[in-house]
This record gives structure tokens, C-alpha cells and sequence, in this order.
């Protein structure tokens, strides 16, 4: 049976991806949160599946023990190892700051869960991810880490833009090694998502890009986690967006 793990699965397009993988019965899934216990969509799923299908594992990116806990507690869940590890929580907290009045300390705090974390993740969840039969990690990062489509995006998250522009390089240098040894790393952007965190810049949207479409939380899930699904360890690592077309880094 397939084993996935989503972290930031409390809401958005996290809690979209579980509840898309729980609908097929092979599936085992293990949900993130900062507090899962507190998170009303995660309890109704604990009730609602057996816990080996479902189980909710407490992980927060900011403090790093929680990442150590977390690899500990899902390798007790997961003997057989982990297939899929996705990569999804995420912050984005100066959205339409431009860099001449970027907060410093809070552009760390973005760097540290968008950025560092993920590195540190992937470090506590590999032999986990070694020991599975899939081998694959899906980084959930933004068209806003594209180097070469920067110059569309001017004023638009620039912060956040940096810390995603980071996670690509994670995903394609790391991703190039761990290709040798039979691990596929694939960078996402899941588009432009109906979620607290792409409310934020409507205005933004409106002004610079009217004609995107904000998706459902369950398109975006549907669609990222098909490209996740097919990709080939032969063709990492590819940059894509939610419906499968190759980005530009
Ligand atoms: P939301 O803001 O709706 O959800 C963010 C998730 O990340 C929440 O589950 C949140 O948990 C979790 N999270 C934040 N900080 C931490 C932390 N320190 N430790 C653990 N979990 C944390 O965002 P989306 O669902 O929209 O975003 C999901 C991913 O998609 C992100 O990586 C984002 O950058 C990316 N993305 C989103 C776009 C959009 O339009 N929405 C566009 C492009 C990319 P908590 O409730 O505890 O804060």
C-alpha cells in the first residue's frame, strides 16, 4: 500500500491533498500539523479512518526537535518506509511588501519554514524515504521562485519569492544527487490556490494578472499530486506547475 506524508495538512491545499489521497483505500496517509489535536479537520479524519490509513503526526517547522519526533513517530507508523514525501506548509507573510520595506526578521522567519526547514525535513525524513519503494519528494514551492519568470511578478511576495527561489535550488541540486541514488525530487507550483494564503494578494492579482484562476483547493491537490504520481525518476528534476507544464527555473 502506498504511504504518503503531507506536512501543513490542517487546511489549504494541504488538508486538500490528504482528503484527495484518502479517497483511494490503497492509500496510507500521515497528515502534519503544528497541533494536530486542536485541528477539527484532522480529528474528523481520525475518526473516519482506521488508523492504518490515517493518523496525524504533530511537526513544526520552526522547531527543529518537532521535525526529529515527527521522522521518529512515522517511522513507528510506516515499517515498510515512506513513499512520498510531500513538502506543502509554507508561509508567505509580507505579500505585497516590496524589498525596499521587507522586515529582515520576519524574511528570516520565511526563510527558516519555506527555505531551511524543508532542507532539515528531508535530511530527518530520508532514510525513511530510502527505505520505501517509491522514492519521491514533491516540493511544493511558487512560480514566484522562478528566476526567469521574476521579472512578471515585480512587487508581488518578493520576500516569499526568495525564500521559494531557495527551495528550487534544495530541490534541483539535492534532487540531481538523490536522482543517482533512485530518489525522484519534483518542484511544484500548484498555481494560484483559494486558500488563506492566496486571499492575500487579490489585488495584486486583479491589478497584474486578471486573467489567473484561482482554483480550488481540490483542483490544485487533484492536479499536483497526479504530476507527483507520474513522474519519472529518468526525467528529475523537472520544475512544474499543477497541471503538468514544465516551468522555467
Ligand atoms: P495556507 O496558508 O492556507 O496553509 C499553510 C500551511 O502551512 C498550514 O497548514 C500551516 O499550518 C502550515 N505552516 C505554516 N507555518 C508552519 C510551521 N512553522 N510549521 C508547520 N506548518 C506550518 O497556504 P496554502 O495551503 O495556500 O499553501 C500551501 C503551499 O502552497 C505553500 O508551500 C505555499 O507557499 C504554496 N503556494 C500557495 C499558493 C496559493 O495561491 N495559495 C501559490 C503558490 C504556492 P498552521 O495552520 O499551523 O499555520
Amino acid at each position: 500500500m502506498p504511504s504518503y506524508l503531507v506536512t501543513g495538512a490542517n487546511r489549504g491545499l494541504g488538508l486538500a491533498m490528504v482528503k484527495e489521497l484518502l479517497k483511494d483505500p490503497q492509500n496510507v496517509v500521515v497528515g502534519t500539523a503544528r497541533d494536530p489535536g486542536r485541528c477539527e479537520a484532522l480529528e474528523a479524519l481520525t475518526k473516519e479512518y482506521p488508523s492504518d490509513r490515517f493518523a496525524s503526526v504533530a511537526l513544526n517547522l520552526l522547531v527543529k526537535y518537532t521535525i526529529d519526533k515527527a521522522a521518529e513517530d512515522t517511522a513507528a507508523l510506516l515499517p515498510n518506509g515512506l513513499d512520498y514525501l510531500v513538502n506543502n506548509a509554507g508561509v508567505c507573510h509580507q505579500n505585497v511588501v516590496p524589498f525596499e520595506s521587507v522586515d529582515m526578521d520576519v524574511l528570516v522567519e520565511e526563510l527558516h519554514v519555506n527555505t531551511a526547514a524543508p532542507l532539515y525535513l528531508l535530511q530527518k525524513f530520508l532514510p525513511l524515504i530510502r527505505k520505501g519503494s517509491e522514492k519521491k519528494v514533491m516540493l511544493i514551492s511558487s512560480c514566484l521562485g522562478s528566476l526567469e519568470a521574476a521579472p512578471m511578478f515585480l512587487g508581488c511576495s518578493d520576500s516569499y519569492s526568495l525564500t521559494k527561489a531557495g527551495l528550487n535550488m534544495l530541490g534541483r541540486k539535492w534532487g540531481a544527487l538523490l536522482k543517482e541514488e533512485g530518489v525522484t525530487v519534483v518542484v511544484v507550483h500548484p498555481g494560484w490556490i483559494d486558500t488563506d494564503m492566496g486571499s492575500h494578494i487579490e489585488d495584486w492579482v486583479a491589478q497584474h494578472a486578471p486573467e489567473t484562476r484561482k482554483l480550488p483547493p481540490s483542483e490544485s491537490a487533484e492536479g499536483c499530486l497526479k504530476v507527483f504520481q507520474i513522474a519519472k525518476l529518468e526525467n528529475a528534476v523537472e520544475y512544474y506547475t499543477w497541471d503538468g507544464t514544465n516551468l522555467p527555473w
